[in-house]
């Protein structure tokens, strides 16, 4: 049986817009993502899509609709309670990578243990060799974060989405920045990557990519208007 990780019930979001008027970005979105499967969120530029990706990540809020995150309510977590989730649960890859240059690979891949509970030194690296083992660059784990290429930056970013064992990475644009064939390497390692236990959910504009998911969920305008 899949598990449903995230249930979203008619998701509303307005920013404030030009002249201070509100801006709704995301309209009546509801959709669910189960664990074990891979999903593409396809949508051209200024789609919402990002927008979307923030409130799934806990990141930021919306304005009406229900948010179930494993069945809890997410409008009444503290946000000591949603740190703990993004911190146990949620793997975040970042448009940019967000790695910190001048640390080495396996430094950077290390860091969100510091946040979590208290782990010894030695058990750090060996969750952050592991991480970079999945990822297929352990040989780069001294490397100098900002010496990489973008292609093996991705994979340092999505390394360190992995080692808290999340229920669920975010990749926002993961190909984005990379060429062709790069992309379709770091598309290739996402298919590797599932299992029945973690749900990835990739945001991009690219249609061959998101092909390469399970499941695409279309969005234009702040509207969900596929969900196969
Ligand atoms: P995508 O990631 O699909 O390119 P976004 O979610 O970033 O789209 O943006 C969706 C729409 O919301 C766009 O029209 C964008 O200009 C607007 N928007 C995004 N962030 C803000 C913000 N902080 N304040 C006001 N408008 C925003
Ligand atoms: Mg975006």
């Amino acid at each position: 049986m899949k598990n449903e990780i995230i249930k979203l019930t008619n998701i509303n979001k307005y920013y404030n817009g030009p002249d201070n008027k509100p801006f709704q970005a995301l309209k009546n979105v509801s959709l669910s993502l189960y664990s074990g499967e891979f999903v593409a969120i396809l949508g051209k530029s200024g789609a919402g899509k990002s927008t979307l990706l923030h409130i799934l990540e806990l990141i930021d809020d919306y304005n009406d609709g229900t948010f179930l995150f494993m069945d809890k309510n997410v409008k009444t977590m503290t946000d000591e309670e949603k740190s703990k989730l993004r911190n146990e649960k949620i793997g975040i890859v970042l448009q940019s990578y967000g790695l910190l240059g001048e640390y080495t690979v396996i430094q950077n891949v290390m860091f969100p243990l510091y946040f979590g509970k208290y782990i010894k030194k030695k058990n750090k690296i060996s969750l952050a060799e592991d991480a970079l083992s999945k990822v297929n660059i352990l040989d780069l784990k001294d490397n100098q974060s900002d010496k990489l290429s973008g292609g093996q930056m991705q994979r340092v970013s999505i390394a360190r989405a992995l080692i808290n064992n999340p229920s669920v990475i975010f990749l926002d644009e993961p190909t984005g920045a990379l060429d062709e064939k790069t992309g379709l390497e770091i598309m290739n390692l996402l298919i590797e990557l599932k299992n029945n236990d973690v749900c990835i959910v990739m945001v991009t504009h690219n249609e061959k990519f998101a092909g390469m998911a399970d499941r695409i969920i279309k969005i234009n305008d702040g509207k969900i208007i596929d969900n196969q």
